[in-house]
């Protein structure tokens, strides 16, 4: 199953005309994840390849303004461009973030008198008191929604914090799993692993023929995991004809931090085929990240590190990074260095720089 992830924007605190707000696509077969949307994520959909209706499921990490101002509008005009007859068969537009995230669509889209074509519904995260300082967390008045759910918004879950796990356990199949995990920022973020299903291993073909099964049926049993009996009365196990599973890929994607809360992050993120981090400043301006509760390239990288990421990729640039196509002879700002800083620390992995409308691609994995 193709797998890739578009980057819509990678500029940090607000969008100009060369980086657009938080905002990026994990797309699966038909289906566009969306984490972080940032003002103008809607333009910046229409000018890539990628289809807003396609939009089924949204993260948000954190609720600072240029990682979700963009949603009610986005979600509108999704809805303009619905079908009342698409919109009756459509399943709910579910979206995950933190605590006061139901509040704001519901106060957005409902002053604005805004009806949409189809459901959503919001299940909140509760951060907890150690995500932030004492300031950015958000008085529960706030957060409370007793005025009742907006015409088309089903009710959500409450997801608190899973005290074995250190994590949240946001969706759960055979298909997928997805967890979120704390993060320390100036107000509460999280971070998100997506994490594919193992998949059954190749038939071994010989060994299929040694026991004299013919392609057909009994194939396709026994590679969907199923023990068939031969007429022989012999019990063939999936395990007997299967080679090893082949693994699943992993899809880390952190939110603003300067660092971690707990161990979980680690744990979760190991051997992430792609982790996606945030680099707001230079290291030469670690301090002044760190109290703005961002990270520098080095941090980025040494959290790649600790977890075996095949490749990392920055983002959230500081607005004054331009694109490398940008830039300008006699600039200051280089955004390369920061690829460099981060590469310094990592012996050769892949260092991404993320720039607007990149794709990743992250190829299916071979057996082991
Ligand atoms: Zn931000
Ligand atoms: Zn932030």
């Amino acid at each position: 199953m193709a797998m890739d992830l578009t980057f819509l924007g990678t500029g940090s605190a607000y969008p100009s005309p060369h980086r657009g707000a938080s905002a990026l696509v994990l797309r699966t077969e038909g289906e566009c994840w969306l984490f972080d949307c940032g003002e103008g994520t809607q333009t910046q959909l229409m000018k890539s390849q990628l289809k807003a209706s396609r939009i089924t499921k949204v993260f948000i990490t954190h609720l600072h303004g240029d990682h979700m101002f963009g949603l009610p509008g986005l979600l509108c005009t999704v809805s303009l461009h619905c079908t009342s007859t698409a919109g009756k068969d459509h399943q709910p537009v579910e979206i995950y973030g933190p605590i006061g995230l139901r509040k704001f669509l519901r106060v957005t889209l409902g002053l604005s008198s805004s009806q949409l074509l189809f459901p959503y519904v919001v299940h909140e995260l509760v951060p907890t008191a150690d995500q932030s300082p004492s300031e950015g967390l958000l008085d529960p008045k706030m957060t409370s929604c007793d005025e009742g759910l907006h015409p088309q918004e089903v009710q959500g879950r409450t997801i608190h914090l899973d005290p074995a796990h250190n994590s949240y356990t946001l969706i759960e199949n055979e298909q997928v799993v997805v967890k979120a995990f704390r993060l320390y920022h100036r107000i509460p973020s999280f971070g998100f692993v997506v994490q594919e299903g193992d998949r059954p291993g190749k038939l071994n073909v010989q060994k299929l023929k040694e026991l004299g099964i013919k392609a057909g049926l009994v194939y396709g049993k026994l590679k969907t995991g199923h023990s068939v009996v031969l007429e022989n009365g012999v019990t063939v196990f999936p395990s007997d004809v299967l080679e090893d599973p082949i693994p699943g890929r992993k899809i880390c994607i952190l939110g603003d931090c300067c660092s971690l809360v707990g161990n979980a992050g680690q744990q979760l993120c190991h051997g992430a085929d792609v982790l996606v981090h945030e680099a707001t400043l230079d290291d030469t301006q670690k301090d002044k990240a760190m109290e703005h509760g961002h990270s520098t390239p080095s941090m980025a990288a040494e959290f790649a590190k600790a977890c075996q990421a095949k490749q990392l990729a920055l983002y959230h640039f500081s607005q004054r990074y331009k694109p490398p196509a940008l830039l300008k002879e006699g600039d200051e700002d280089d955004v390369m260095e920061l690829k460099r800083q981060a590469a310094a620390l990592l012996n050769g992995q892949e260092v991404i720089l993320a720039e607007d409308f990149l794709t990743i691609v992250i190829p299916i994995k071979k057996g082991v």
